[in-house]
């Protein structure tokens, strides 16, 4: 039989941004629910090594953050619960959601932690070699790379940053893109092809991630020219994927303000939205920054606020039925 849940603050996504909220919302005496959806603990449990997020000295696996920051979550009070919400409403308060096991939530506030996801090419070997090779994130996984060659695949902005990035640490990147031109900013593309380092390879389409799975992982990319169809191929350590994200907010269309990328548009600086009450924090309202660190800091930043709403909202409460 389907259950109704309540708390004061609901929050829908468990990567980092919904379970620094719940950390937050939790010690401030909100009760949170995390609603988990398909992928618990967000995309950083399908990364490998991690070595960017403050703390540990020492290379640190994706999927076990994620679980030390749930069972932190959990040790101060948070309600973890899996389901996948298939529909909400915002009319609120309480913002109510329904989830596919036909169990409601409801929350006095409602925080948005649904995150992005990369876009992936879906050529053969794509999935074989990722965290052997093959990955969607220089920020992350760059500096695996120091003096070797790499690849990015993609012409928007964020191909053309990840490959000038990646410059950081190889002296070898090269960019392949499907078409002859970029679609990333000109200041950008200008900054690009000023670097001595960075060689581009248009009208090329990937065919096949190819190299040695037991051992040595990522070693040649095959090409396919997109105008010709000729065959070739790249010899490469590393092949960054880069061709965009999607965040997932298709629950919120019509709800919510969604830019032209699909992103939740925040009042800028904060992670409230236009309702009040409902606030968003994480990759789904970042198309910039996209990194574990912030995506916790916005979580934090989520709670933080809701607390203030709730706080007003109460007072504001007591106050009509003090004058009633
Ligand atoms: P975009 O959608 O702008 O670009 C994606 C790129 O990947 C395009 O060049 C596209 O090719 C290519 N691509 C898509 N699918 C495939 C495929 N199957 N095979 C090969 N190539 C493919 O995504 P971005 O992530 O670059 O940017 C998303 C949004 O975020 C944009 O609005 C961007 O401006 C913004 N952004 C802003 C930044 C900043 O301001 N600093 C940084 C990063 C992103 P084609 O061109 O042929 O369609």
């Amino acid at each position: 039989m389907a259950t109704t849940h309540t708390t004061r603050m609901l929050i829908i996504g468990s990567g980092p941004a919904g379970l620094s909220a719940a950390i937050y919302g939790a010690r401030a005496g909100m009760e949170p629910i995390v609603v988990q959806g398909l992928q618990p603990g967000g995309q950083l449990t399908i990364t490998t090594d991690v070595e960017n997020y403050p703390g540990f000295r020492d290379v640190i696996q994706g999927p076990w953050l994620m679980q030390e920051m749930q069972a932190q979550a959990e040790h101060v009070g948070t309600r973890m619960l899996w389901d996948t919400i298939t529909e909400v409403s915002l009319e609120g308060p309480p913002f109510r959601a329904i989830g596919d096991s036909g169990d409601i939530y409801e929350g006095d506030v409602l925080v948005i932690a649904t995150g992005a996801q990369a876009k992936w090419l879906g050529a053969p070997g794509e999935v074989e070699f990722s965290g052997k090779g093959v990955s969607a994130c220089a920020t992350c996984d760059g500096f695996f790379y120091r003096g070797k060659k790499v690849v990015v695949i993609g012409g928007g902005n964020t191909a053309v940053e990840e490959a000038l990035y990646l410059t950081n640490h190889s002296h070898d990147v090269t960019v392949i893109h499907r078409r002859d031109s970029f679609r990333a900013e000109k200041i950008l593309q200008d900054r690009l092809f000023a670097h001595p380092n960075v060689k581009v390879l248009w009208n090329k389409a990937v065919s096949r991630f190819s190299g040695d799975l037991a051992g040595g992982g990522l070693q040649t990319v095959e090409l396919v020219d997109t105008v010709t169809g000729e065959a070739s191929s790249i010899d490469t350590d590393g092949a960054f994927v880069a061709i965009g994200h999607a965040p997932a907010t298709e629950l919120f269309k019509g709800k919510l303000e969604l830019d032209d990328s699909g992103y939740i548009v925040v009042k800028p600086g904060t992670p409230k939205t236009a309702i009040p009450g409902v606030f968003a924090c994480g990759d789904v309202m970042d198309h910039t920054y996209r990194q574990a660190v912030t995506a916790a800091g916005t979580g934090c930043m989520a709670a933080l606020d809701a607390e203030r709403f709730l706080a007003e909202h109460e007072f504001a409460a007591a106050q009509a039925e003090a004058v009633v």
